[in-house]
């Protein structure tokens, strides 16, 4: 095993956008960290297709983006391993929907939770290592309804626009560590999330796409890519919509 190459740290990679980004940055060789949570999660066949596809090393591990102790475990042994953390995508995200007046404080606290407090813990963890290297790129999961809203999705929302605050302000605060950091935001990509959704809700869906379709996690992988490597060193502090037209 090679320390030459670079490490990527994803989030929430056992499928969706978040396991396509893993497979994109294992294809460049590059040593691929990433976590989960559910208990039923097929490790080995995870592991192997990162391996199939490229990937230098891989370390994979049950760790919850929640909870500070074991996110800080498991980016240590990651560094252990690899010496460094290049890019860090902060991709684990979760969806409990509901309007406002049916919406539990158990279901809103939830998906902060995860999607925005589980971003701030991450990222804390990883800059330290990335100051030290002065060197580093963090791209954040957004989403456009983080942007324009969404009924049905206060929660969802609030944390998507979050995160996008929270983008910016890191962006200022590292960059003279000379550390990146952008949001990325999706419009509607087929995933587990917009699976379920009822045929009439999807073509109702498409007719807000100027592209006429979901995205696909590749696409929103691309540029994530992108925004991890240094073709983009002049890039910080932005949120980039991928989302087919959907936002002007
Ligand atoms: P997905 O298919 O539901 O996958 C979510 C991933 O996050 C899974 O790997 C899941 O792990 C992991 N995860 C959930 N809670 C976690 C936790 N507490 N700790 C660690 N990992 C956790 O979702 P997706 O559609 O790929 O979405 C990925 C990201 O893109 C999310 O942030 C989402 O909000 C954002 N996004 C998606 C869309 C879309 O249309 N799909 C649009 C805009 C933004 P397990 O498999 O173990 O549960």
């Amino acid at each position: 095993m090679s320390n030459e190459s670079k490490t990527v740290l994803v989030t929430g990679a056992s499928r969706g956008i978040g396991k396509e980004v893993a497979l994109k940055f294992a294809k460049k060789r590059y040593n691929v960290v990433i976590n989960y949570v559910m208990e039923n999660t097929d490790v080995k066949t995870l592991e192997q297709e990162l391996l199939n596809a490229g990937a230098n090393a891989v370390l994979l591990e049950k760790a919850d983006v929640t909870d500070a102790e074991q996110m800080e475990k498991f980016v240590k042994t990651a560094i252990e391993k690899f010496g460094a953390i290049d890019v860090l995508v902060n991709n684990a995200g979760i969806t409990r929907d509901n309007l406002l007046m049916r919406m539990s404080e158990e279901d809103f606290d939830k998906v902060i939770n995860v999607n925005l407090k589980g971003t701030y813990i991450v990222t804390k963890i990883v800059t330290k290592y990335m100051i030290k290297k002065r060197k580093g790129a963090i791209v954040s999961l957004a989403s456009v309804v983080g942007v324009a809203g969404n009924a049905g999705q206060c929660n969802y929302s609030a944390s998507k626009a979050g995160i996008i605050g929270f983008t910016k302000s890191i962006a200022k605060e590292l960059a003279s560590r000379n550390i990146r950091a952008n949001a990325v935001a999706p419009g509607f990509i087929e995933t587990n999330m917009t699976e379920n959704l009822p045929d009439s809700v999807k073509e109702n869906i498409h007719k807000q796409i100027p592209l006429n379709r979901m995205g696909t996690a590749k696409e929103v992988a691309e540029l994530i890519y992108f925004l991890g490597e240094d073709t983009s060193s002049y890039i910080t502090g932005q949120v980039i919509n991928v989302d087919g037209g959907m936002i002007m």
